[in-house]
């Protein structure tokens, strides 16, 4: 791990912290859906085709979503973000604090120290690629004039593989786990706050979470957004990853 740290030195990052960042589980990072208009990501095999959710542990349940064929490839705006040095000076001039970290398997990675401009992510100290860094902080405007004040997460960088054997956006930290929201000043989960099967996700009458999905679509920045719509296994979280860009470390 680097100690380059930016834009200032950061508090002493709490180890616990790190290290629940560093192991936490996120779900579908291999490469399942994505849902936005003409984007060229693979495809899962839909949910019913793989028989009843698992019964395990949550984590289990994570772990076993996931991608089954080859890797997606970046949608036209995710393909912009840059990538290394380029990346962490456009951080810093979005005002992110973080520190360099070199992760196995992630391409110019950092770990968080604050905000992402202004909207907040929980836990703060989260580990995850300059790049999905950069996204988020683009989406956070956005998010924002929506009323939506914090994302709280179960990671974003895990240095794993599928139960299916299968490569995970998670390991490349371009990925992260969404369980609940704080929306004018009312925390939502996931698993209650979000309805299946709405024919609008974007109408006023449709619930928060149901919404923010709709808004990060129509960004069409985020390669795979996954969302109890589409399986069991992400019935309680949404999964947000944007691809790789060629010759990033696979
Ligand atoms: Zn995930």
């Amino acid at each position: 791990m680097r100690s380059q740290v930016f834009p200032q030195s950061p508090p002493l990052a709490s180890c616990a912290a790190l290290l629940a960042a560093a192991l936490s589980l996120g779900c579908g990072a291999g490469a399942p859906v994505g849902k936005s208009p003409a984007q060229p990501v693979a495809q899962a095999a839909p949910a019913r085709d793989r028989g009843p959710a698992p019964k395990a542990s949550p984590e289990r349940v994570l772990a076993a979503v996931e991608v089954r064929g080859r890797r997606p490839r970046a949608l036209s705006r995710s393909a912009r973000l840059p990538s290394g040095r380029a990346c962490f000076d456009r951080l810093l001039r979005r005002g992110v604090a973080f520190r360099q970290t070199d992760k196995t398997g992630i391409e110019a990675g950092i770990t968080l120290l604050g905000r992402l401009g202004s909207v907040a992510l929980e836990p703060t100290i989260t580990v995850i690629a300059c790049r999905m860094a950069l996204a988020l902080r683009l989406a956070s405007r956005r998010l924002r004039r929506m009323g939506v004040r914090e994302l709280q997460h179960w990671g974003a960088y895990a240095f794993r593989k599928t139960l299916t054997g299968a490569e995970s956006l998670h390991a490349s930290g371009l990925a992260i786990d969404v369980h609940a929201i704080v929306y004018r000043g009312q925390r939502i989960e996931v698993k209650h706050g979000y309805v299946r099967g709405l024919s609008d996700n974007c109408g006023r009458s449709a619930p928060a979470i149901n919404r923010v999905t709709c808004r990060l679509r129509r960004m069409q920045l985020f390669d795979q957004l996954i969302t109890p719509d589409d399986d069991l296994n992400h019935r309680n979280h949404l999964h947000l990853a944007i691809a790789p860009l060629d010759g990033d470390p696979r």
